[in-house]
């Protein structure tokens, strides 16, 4: 049956690997209708034990012309199970490309289909693709002739072997490729013609073959043994010499499978650097290569096949290293602190990439470094969006931190606010920058600069907060002892209202502010005690700028907070002063100054009217006294001179707030005053006619 040239056949048979004989240690890499087998990979791991084997096994594979008992010497090498021609039809029984494991060995051997033969014509066509496949893949090429045959330098197998060197070389071969060695065996050897002969015969011929070939450009002196190296043996016939045969397939066993044999025919030049769990992706390529006679070599199929396999590896490793980090993302997501974030996606990544050097630093390097660092670079990503949650939650912990341990602190009244404020702030301060660094990936060009700037704004920020909300806390106090100071005192001297009433009332709030003064500085002052212990976190020159975030009170602080004081202080005084002159308080006052005079003598005693009084005078001068009590009320009479200057020449303080009655409303009150002052004066009058009437 001819075989079918299936690369354009649009309809397919059933696959050949349908029917897979589950006992069966041989597998059809190549069928009939030129399709390469999916099972290869399940077969070198499965049935084989290769695949984990990374460099260390070896292909070996026959050429030469049908019936010349290439499955027998396979069979026969390898202990494999490979169809051998029935002896009694004698016809071709070996159909595409066979794969098996050599016992003994990591030695997989490929057996083809026979060159030449009965249906010579019919299939050169599959005959030259197998034969290039087996030269492209293969560290040995077994090249199995009969002694007869050598020197037929027009003889099939020579021929063939010309056309496969020409495609050879224009599609695999580069300088500095792998070699790969063709090993003679010369089976029904006679030994008339010694084996150093035959071989130089056969080496002369190849040599021929070699410069008759259409070189490709670039290569054109390119020698045979820039890409081969040549072993021989002989065998004696099978069936005439079987002892001999036995004996000599035997010897011939060692050189391929014994390591230690002089003549191991695996030199480590032929190997083609494929690791074993790719080869079966190597070879399939090669094949599809030849099938559809791509242009290829073998360096850039190693290059294809090292980006397909560490693709591959890189998406394996990457699902489990996914799997291993996904817990993060959720947890920092849910707003958590990963505080052994760091070392641990330090283990998983090393963990990743040593999994993946494992399979895949065994392809072409370039590749593997270049797909290594994608890797790397990809779980690097991923691990960078955690990080940054890492940052932006680490932020909100370590303000809260700062917060619940002030809060802490202050609880004890005793130590130092700023002290306790310093502590607060540096231990947030501490963590945030111990675990930013902790969660870096080590090697990650990662910063968390940025978000540690915007912190420690932030925390700066609050800490000044908290320092003004201390500082208002004690003025707040202070102002109430002021005003409690003053009250008493200012109405009694009021109320006296002496010539030198504002004298009294500036001595009585100097006192209430001079001691409010000294409490405050104290208060403030116990905060100075440790100034120089602490850098200045912002770098500056000026520890006491009171704009800079500094956590010590300054002397700057203390100026302005006294001043601030001293404002409050003035403004509860106006406050004071102006509770004590109400309209009614005013007309008591002034009733009472008037009585004082008019009704009361000099020793104090009520005076009696008798007729002949000088009560008029008497009118005159009560009325004249409380007119100049009321005068003495419109201002706070005292040299601007001789008031705090501190108070005078801050920019919020009002030179009309002197005035404590307005004209007018002075005016208004002496006009009162006057129609009260004749009222009493006519009812004493009356009360003269009323006893001069008894
Ligand atoms: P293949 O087609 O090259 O794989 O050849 P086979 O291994 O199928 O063998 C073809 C025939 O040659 C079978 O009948 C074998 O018994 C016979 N044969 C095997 N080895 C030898 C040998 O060393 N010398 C000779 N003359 N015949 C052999
Ligand atoms: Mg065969």
């Amino acid at each position: 049956v001819p075989v079918v040239d299936a690369v354009n056949a649009s309809e397919k048979k059933s696959s050949s690997w349908d029917k897979i004989d589950e006992n069966d240690p041989r597998l059809q890499i190549v069928d009939e209708n030129q399709e390469f087998t999916p099972l290869l990979h399940d077969f070198m791991k499965t049935k084989w034990g290769l695949v984990d084997r990374g460099f260390d096994y070896n292909v070996v594979a026959v050429f030469g012309s049908q019936s010349t008992g290439k499955s027998t010497l396979l069979n026969r090498l390898f202990g494999t199970s490979f169809d051998v021609m029935n002896e009694v039809q004698r016809q071709q029984t070996t159909k595409g490309i066979w794969a098996s494991k050599s016992t003994g060995a990591n030695l997989l051997v490929m057996d083809v289909e026979g060159t030449d033969g009965r249906e010579r014509g019919e299939n050169q066509d599959f005959e030259r693709k197998s034969a290039l496949f087996s030269l492209a893949i293969s560290e040995v090429l077994i090249v199995n002739m009969w002694e007869t045959m050598v020197g037929l330098y027009n003889g099939a197998n020579m021929g063939l072997l010309k056309t496969v060197f020409e495609v050879n070389l224009q599609l695999f071969q580069k300088q500095g490729s792998p070699k790969t060695c063709l090993f003679f065996v010369i089976r029904d050897f006679t030994g008339q013609t010694p084996l150093e002969n035959l071989s130089a015969t056969l080496v002369k011929d190849l040599e021929r073959i070699w410069a008759g070939l259409v070189k490709p450009a670039g290569k054109e002196a390119a020698l045979i043994s820039d890409f081969f190296e040549f072993a021989f043996a002989c065998l004696p016939h099978k069936v005439y010499a079987s002892a001999q045969f036995n004996e000599q397939t035997d010897a011939l066993r060692k050189r391929f499978i014994d390591k230690s044999d002089p003549g191991f025919a695996f030199k480590p030049n032929y190997h083609k650097h494929i690791p074993a769990d790719g080869f079966p992706k190597f070879a399939e390529s090669i094949w599809e290569k030849i099938v559809t006679n791509r242009d290829l070599d073998l360096p850039t199929q190693q290059q294809l096949l090292a980006q397909f396999r560490c693709d591959e590896i890189s998406r394996t490793v990457f699902e489990s290293f996914s799997e291993a980090v996904k817990g993060y993302g959720s947890q920092l997501k849910a707003g958590r602190v990963l505080e052994n974030f760091g070392s641990e996606i330090q283990e998983i990544t090393q963990t990743a990439l040593k999994t993946f050097d494992q399979d895949a630093s065994r392809y072409h390097k370039e590749v593997y470094l270049t797909k290594r660092k994608e890797f790397y670079n990809k779980m690097e990503t991923g691990l960078r969006t955690d990080y940054i949650l890492q940052l932006t939650n680490l932020h909100k912990k370590a303000l809260a931190l700062f917060t619940d341990g002030l809060a802490e602190k202050l609880k004890g009244n005793e130590g130092d606010f700023a002290v306790k404020l310093r502590e607060s702030r540096d231990e947030a301060d501490g963590y945030f920058r111990k675990i930013a660094e902790s969660s870096k990936l080590q090697g990650a060009d990662w910063s968390s600069d940025e978000y540690y700037a915007q912190f420690l704004a932030q925390l700066d920020e609050m800490a000044s907060a908290k320092k003004k909300e201390a500082i208002d806390k004690i003025i707040l106090g202070l102002e109430k002892s002021i005003s409690t100071a003053l009250a008493e005192p200012i109405s009694l001297h009021l109320n006296e209202g002496a010539p030198d009433m504002w004298r009294k009332v500036q001595n009585t709030f100097r006192e209430a502010v001079t001691s409010a003064e000294d409490e405050l500085r104290r208060r403030l002052n116990g905060s100075l005690t440790l100034p120089f212990l602490f850098t200045n976190p912002t770098g500056t020159e000026d520890i006491f700028d009171m704009t800079q975030p500094g956590f010590e009170f300054s002397s700057t602080d203390i100026v302005t907070q006294v001043q601030e004081l001293k404002i409050q202080a003035w403004n509860a005084l106006q406050k004071t002063i102006r509770q004590e002159v109400g309209d009614a308080q005013m007309a008591e006052r002034l009733r009472a100054r008037f009585e004082g005079v008019f009704r009361y003598d000099d020793k104090g005693l009520p005076r009696v009217w008798t007729p002949g009084d000088d009560m008029d005078g008497q009118f005159a001068k009560a009325r004249e006294e409380a007119d100049k009590l009321a005068i003495r009320f419109t201002k706070f009479d005292v040299p601007l001179t001789s008031l705090d200057e501190d108070i005078t020449h801050d920019e919020r303080f009002d030179q009309d707030s002197l005035i404590v009655i307005s004209p007018s409303k002075l005016q208004l009150l002496r006009d009162k005053f006057r129609r009260d002052a004749d009222l009493l004066f006519v009812e004493a009058k009356r009360s003269i006619v009323t006893t001069t009437a008894k």
